[in-house]
């Protein structure tokens, strides 16, 4: 059994800044456990979903930008208790281990020396974690070193498509995971630069050879917040055939060899 647990849905600045939706990324428990994207309030909402953060093995981060990197440092203290104990991965793109021109680094050498290792894969590469093996897949976003991955798992793939504009190779990279998350930014007709819209997950959808049995909706903006992501991904589902949720702070996947059931979890009292 494999549990994605999502400590948010949001992403773009305006989402962030307001915290319309919570920013957390999401947190997957195979046979380790992985955090991805710790945005701002990874921490918090992990203990509000009693995901004990200590008990972390490995955290991926997609890129240098604040909603996916902010709490990158206080994780990495989480999992390496209190930063007194060598431990655990860290897999990110460049730019959160080294900086941009526009950005410094989203973790100090600190916190990199309690690490027991650092990767930063180039698409193609491959990284064991446990029984799981990383895949890691190219995007094109405005930080042009940002990544994904397609997890290789005993009960099939889960991929995760990152900020990205749409290219025809991202369908190559995808096809036939069983769960496909993917920062689905924009609504139909609203597309901007270095995103997917609604638009572009049907075209991705549509190319697939073997389509994912549940594509998870994630990286709300704004716009498609305001335009109602749940009537979005009836529209993707409609299209495509391909049973499509929006992800929210406590929703929860669990994939089993049979079926992928779903429920939202409540929050635990003390937060
Ligand atoms: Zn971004």
């Amino acid at each position: 059994m494999i549990e994605i647990t999502f400590l948010g849905s949001g992403g773009g600045r305006f989402i962030t800044i307001t915290q319309f939706r919570s920013t957390g990324g999401f947190h997957i428990a195979a046979s380790r456990n992985i955090y991805v994207d710790p945005g701002p309030g990874a921490l918090v909402r992990s203990w509000r979903y009693k995901l004990d953060p200590r008990k972390l093995d490995a955290i991926f981060v997609s890129h240098r930008h604040v909603d996916h990197c902010n709490d990158l440092e206080v994780m990495v203290e989480a999992m390496t208790g209190g930063a007194l104990k060598k431990r655990g991965v860290l897999i990110a793109s460049k730019s959160v281990v080294y900086g941009d021109e526009e950005h410094t680094p989203a973790i100090s050498q600190y916190h990199i020396n309690v690490l027991e290792s650092v990767h930063i894969p180039e698409p193609g590469s491959k990284i064991s974690i446990g029984d799981e093996e990383l895949l890691i897949t190219p995007s094109k976003h405005s930080d042009p070193t940002t990544i994904g991955f397609r997890m290789r798992t005993s009960l099939g793939d889960i991929s995760y498509i990152p900020d990205t504009a749409y290219f025809d190779d991202l369908v190559r990279w995808h096809d036939g995971a069983r769960v496909l998350i993917a920062a689905i930014t924009r609504p139909r007709d609203m597309g901007i630069p270095y995103h997917l819209s609604t638009d572009d997950a049907v075209e991705m959808l549509k190319s697939m050879e073997k389509k994912p049995e549940v594509l998870v909706m994630s990286h709300i903006g704004m716009k498609m917040h305001f335009a109602n992501p749940y009537k979005e991904a009836k529209y993707i589902e409609n299209v495509t055939g391909v049973k499509t949720y929006v992800a929210k702070e406590g929703f929860r996947i669990t994939v089993n060899k049979k079926e992928i059931a779903v429920r939202t979890l409540r929050p635990a009292r003390f937060v």
